[in-house]
């Protein structure tokens, strides 16, 4: 296992980080609820082989997360780890609330402390709620009473609103970003990553294998890995590209098998800051063109269709729809769309009036491509 240094917790961490979000699941009745015997002996196996960074949340699992993760902390592991829990914004309805959430979630975890109690899946409307109820007092009562021990954030939104977030708060201590090879230019994007580092705010990444997705590629790219000379798996060349930079402090990787976590047990042993050479990042970018080949609309996403008058969610719409072909899986499709009809900003809501195809720069059909996905959704829903 490879250690750095994080920031100011004034001690190296493990650069792997045992993601509680996926833990072993099991049928009981109607409920599926995680086989905690394989879960907490899951997380004790990782610890003693090295794993020093443990992340939970309020809503993992279905609020089971926090207390089975406390579990396997008893019996001498809480010492040996840097704990992580979140703070749900989406549960607190007035200031007060912040408290009682973080007693709540100690006394889930069976624990007087956790080291970082960060805000959890911050996007501009969360993060103004939060200003709303004085976020910064609530830390600063929390760090002195020693509920917790550091501050930080885990963020789902675009470039602009990570800055803002940065920025608003000289203490940060720890930024959590979606990051893999596919999603450099998106939410907080390589320069959000990069402008934290400078910040002296260190990065735990999330979703290094964007949900599994890139651990289980399509024929095209497995095709060029299986042809690498190096031999390396999917899941080898995607944790590589994380753990290049010098920003990123802790991956984190829900594993929900004792094979997944042996696997990232031997890959996180050689795994090395700025150990990528210049024919890997090409290769990198190779896999990338060869996931991006695999979208059907050419859609950037720049939005300059939306607002549409009937509310067509069109480039929600059009990523869904390409997600579902760049990685083989219908269900990236189904998931996300099922959404929109429940919300009623599926492609059904579109009444041909064109405005949106005037306005977009790729001139897309975007009348004829919104008709296809949703046929494709009502045969495969
Ligand atoms: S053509 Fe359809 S999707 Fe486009 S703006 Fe009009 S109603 Fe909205
Ligand atoms: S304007 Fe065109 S490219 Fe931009 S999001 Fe809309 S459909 Fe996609």
């Amino acid at each position: 296992m490879q250690y750095v240094p994080f920031g100011k917790l004034g001690k190296d961490v493990s650069r792997l980080g045992f993601g509680c979000m996926r833990l072993p699941t099991k049928q009981e009745g109607e409920k599926n609820v995680i086989d905690r015997e394989r879960a907490i002996a899951m997380i004790r196996h990782g610890i003693d082989e090295g794993i020093t960074y443990v992340d939970t949340a309020y809503g993992y699992h279905n609020g089971e997360s926090e207390i089975v993760t406390g579990l396997a902390l008893k019996e001498g592991y809480r010492e040996k780890v840097t704990l992580t829990t979140k703070l749900p914004p989406w549960m607190a309805n007035e200031e007060a609330d912040l408290n009682k959430l973080l007693d709540e979630q100690l006394k889930k975890l069976d624990v007087p402390y956790v080291d970082f109690y960060i805000l959890h899946a911050m996007n501009k409307d969360s993060f103004a709620k939060l200003q709303s109820f004085h976020y910064k007092d609530f830390y600063k009562q929390a760090l002195k009473d020693g509920r917790i021990k550091h501050t930080g954030f885990s963020f789902h939104d675009n470039r602009e609103t990570f800055e803002m977030i940065l920025k608003d708060y000289d203490q940060w201590e720890l930024a959590q970003i979606q990051y893999n090879y596919l999603d450099d230019q998106e939410q907080a994007t390589e320069d959000g990553l990069k402008l934290a580092g400078k910040m002296g705010v260190p990065i735990v990444v999330m979703e290094p294998l964007r949900g599994g997705a890139l651990a289980t590629p399509p024929a095209n790219v497995a095709e060029l890995i299986n042809n690498h000379e190096s031999g390396r798996s999917a899941v080898e060349w995607a944790f590589k590209y994380v753990a290049n930079y010098a920003e990123v402090a802790t991956i984190l990787s829900g594993m929900s098998t004792e094979e997944q976590l042996n696997d990232n047990l031997r890959i996180f042993d050689t795994l090395k800051v700025g150990s990528m050479t210049e024919a890997d990042m090409a290769f990198v970018k190779t896999l990338k063109q060869a996931y991006l080949s695999r979208m059907p609309i050419k859609c950037t996403g720049c939005s300059y269709c939306v607002p549409c008058p009937q509310g067509v969610a069109i480039p929600r719409i059009f990523a869904a729809y390409n997600d579902m072909h760049k990685f083989d899986r219908p269900g990236n499709l189904t998931w996300s769309y099922k959404q929109m009809v429940e919300k009623g900003t599926d492609a059904t809501k579109c009444v041909q009036c064109g405005a949106c195809e005037s306005v977009c720069p790729q001139q897309l059909p975007i009348i004829d491509w919104l008709q296809k996905v949703d046929q494709a959704y009502q045969q495969i829903k």
